[in-house]
């Protein structure tokens, strides 16, 4: 096996990354060595290189949304997994505190995460707990495998977990892209009608072929006049923000129904002043959702493994072209996901 290999480090922020030899890293007790052979790009790698997660220290090498083959494993783990196609799961979690215990474990008090606070998947191996290791099935594209732990799974807790998304419920989704995508044929398996807006024609197409019910071009219509046609007047039930603006979150809070809820999941504004007295007299939620659990995890790789789900990616672009795909993922021009591939060997 190679003892050197190519990975992209991150030594200054505000600039590009940089592919670099460095040495495989060794599995210690309890971990597991992963040929990776995808890597998913995601908004959090722009924060990450703009220096505005404070919890990244440099350099080291991004990339949380991980798929690959375990090449070999550390003590303590069976050697029967070398082999398994992966999907990692982000969060390294303690497993002891009040949330672990309780089944939350998204909120570990002690949370590490791969690809954040320590390396991550844009090298061509990379070493994780073998707790963190999942198997999917070996028919599932690598490229797909990415969009498990993130642009699937954090939408799949999102809805299910903290919108409490039901059968027969109206969902609406601002600003389609990476994440929105996904959320789209999650709303739809979990039986709601799904409506999906975006400024971009193209983006309306993709929504569309994902199941979208109805598709709101926000560039030329007017997206609350168009909510309470769509809905008699009522509003939506859902309205999940992938927007994380001011303006968007308000608009989230004024067209979902009394009792309904707003589901923030992009993160651009610092803050946010909103309309108190539409939540208070209307009993309006605004809630927050991060990352999944490790039921969640489970559960999602059911759906991909029976492919209930197909992980939207837009393009898949070879591991050396990384500072172009993240320029392009800067620029907005993506529909979705833009992936990393690495060779077999
Ligand atoms: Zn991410
Ligand atoms: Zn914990």
């Amino acid at each position: 096996m190679k003892t050197v290999m190519r990975a992209a480090v991150l030594r200054k922020f505000n600039e590009p990354l940089q592919i670099e030899e460095k040495p495989v890293p060794v599995p210690g007790p309890g971990e597991v060595l992963v040929k990776v052979r995808a890597s998913g790009l995601c908004v959090s790698d722009l924060h990450i290189q703009d220096g505005k997660i404070a919890t990244v220290k440099l350099p080291y090498t991004p990339g949380h949304e991980m798929a690959g083959v375990i090449a070999a494993v550390g003590e303590g783990v069976s050697p029967d997994r070398v082999g398994e196609h992966i999907s990692a799961a982000i969060d390294i979690i303690c497993g002891e505190c009040e949330f672990c215990r309780t089944g939350r474990t998204n909120l570990c008090r002690e949370l590490v995460r791969i690809g954040f606070e320590r390396d991550g998947s844009h090298e061509e191996y990379c070493v994780i707990p073998a707790k963190n290791a999942f198997p999917v099935n070996k028919d599932i594209p690598f490229e797909q495998i990415t969009g498990i732990p993130d642009a699937v799974g954090c939408m799949y807790n999102g809805l299910k977990n903290q919108a409490k998304l039901r059968a027969g419920q109206t969902l609406l989704i601002m600003g389609v892209g990476g994440l929105g995508m996904n959320a789209i044929q999650l709303g739809k398996l979990m039986g709601a009608t799904v409506f999906a807006t975006s400024r971009k024609a193209d983006k309306l197409e993709t929504a569309r072929e994902m199941g979208a019910d109805e598709v709101i071009d926000t560039s030329r219509e007017d997206l609350q006049k168009r909510v309470r046609e769509l809905t008699g007047g009522r509003g939506v039930d859902v309205a999940l923000d992938n927007i994380g603006l001011e303006w968007s979150i308000n608009e989230g809070v004024s067209m979902v129904r009394p009792g309904g809820r707003v589901l923030v999941c992009g993160y651009i504004s610092e803050e946010f002043r909103v309309n108190y007295q539409e939540v208070m007299k209307f009993e309006k939620e605004i809630l927050g959702m991060r990352g999944m659990t490790r039921q969640d995890m489970a559960e999602v790789i059911e759906l991909v493994n029976s492919k209930k789900i197909v992980p939207y990616v837009y393009k898949t672009v070879p591991f050396e072209e990384i500072n172009g795909a993240l320029g392009l993922l800067r620029g907005g021009g993506t529909k979705g996901r833009v992936v990393l591939q690495f060779p077999e060997e």
